[in-house]
């Protein structure tokens, strides 16, 4: 289970399915500490993805790499209750979660890559996650945030909620987007190049490397 919350302030959220975590993850992470002052980041590997294929490497060996990839990290922590329930991980019943255990006042951020925010007419509930939570939109390489990439019902929405960090002081309602480090690097590309028998070296931490080495993961 997650530690509690000992650091007052905006609580970040990266939700992913992280068949590897790597350092576009951790960088779209740090980035949005950074630069909406996130006092800690909760990192919530997926059980079982809604939005995808099921990942071929099993729920444990991924929640064993987040927890490497984030050791002794400050300002981090994992929360492994995605992987422990057995129903879809759902992000609007993940919120719902974290609003029960922390409360309606503690300010949530939900943090996406501009491909899953673009992403989000198609979640599961995805009108009740702006109650809940604020959401932080970071840059990734081929995405744009461009309202005319949206489509009509994201664009009106981003243009309504849009704001900027000093609105994180609220409990959640507002799209925050934020410029972060171009890093193509995806976990698809760092499975296919360790399949062909390549090197992923650099691409993600060395432990989580050695993990998958161990393990003889993909
Ligand atoms: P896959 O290649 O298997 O689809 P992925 O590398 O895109 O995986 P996910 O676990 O699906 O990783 O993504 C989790 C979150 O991290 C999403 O919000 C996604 O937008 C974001 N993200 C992943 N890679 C990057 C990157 N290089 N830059 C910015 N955001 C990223």
């Amino acid at each position: 289970m997650p530690m509690s919350e000992h650091v007052a302030g905006p609580l970040g959220i990266l939700g992913g399915t992280f068949d590897p975590i790597h350092f576009g993850h951790l960088r779209l992470a740090e980035e949005a500490r950074d630069a909406l002052g996130l006092a800690t980041v909760r990192v919530i590997p997926a059980g079982q993805p809604p939005h995808r294929e099921q990942p071929g490497t099993g729920a444990e060996d991924r929640l064993n790499m987040a927890r490497l990839a984030i050791a002794g990290v400050p300002g981090y922590e994992l929360d492994d209750s995605e992987v422990v329930r057995q129903s879809p991980s759902y992000t609007v019943l993940t919120l719902r979660r974290l609003r029960t255990e922390l409360g309606a006042a503690r300010p949530l951020v939900l943090i996406l890559g501009a491909d899953a925010f673009l992403g989000l007419p198609s979640w599961h509930e995805w009108e009740e996650i702006l109650p809940l939570a604020h959401i932080a939109a970071g840059t990734r390489p081929g995405f744009s945030l461009d309202a005319a990439i949206m489509g009509p019902v994201l664009a009106s929405l981003f243009s309504t909620a849009h704001g900027s960090a000093a609105d994180l002081t609220a409990p959640a309602g507002r799209i925050v987007p934020f410029d972060m480090t171009a890093l193509d690097i995806s976990a698809t590309g760092i499975r296919a190049t360790l399949a062909a028998g390549g090197s992923a070296r650099f691409l993600l931490p060395d432990a989580v490397l050695d993990y998958i080495e161990t393990h003889h993961l993909y």
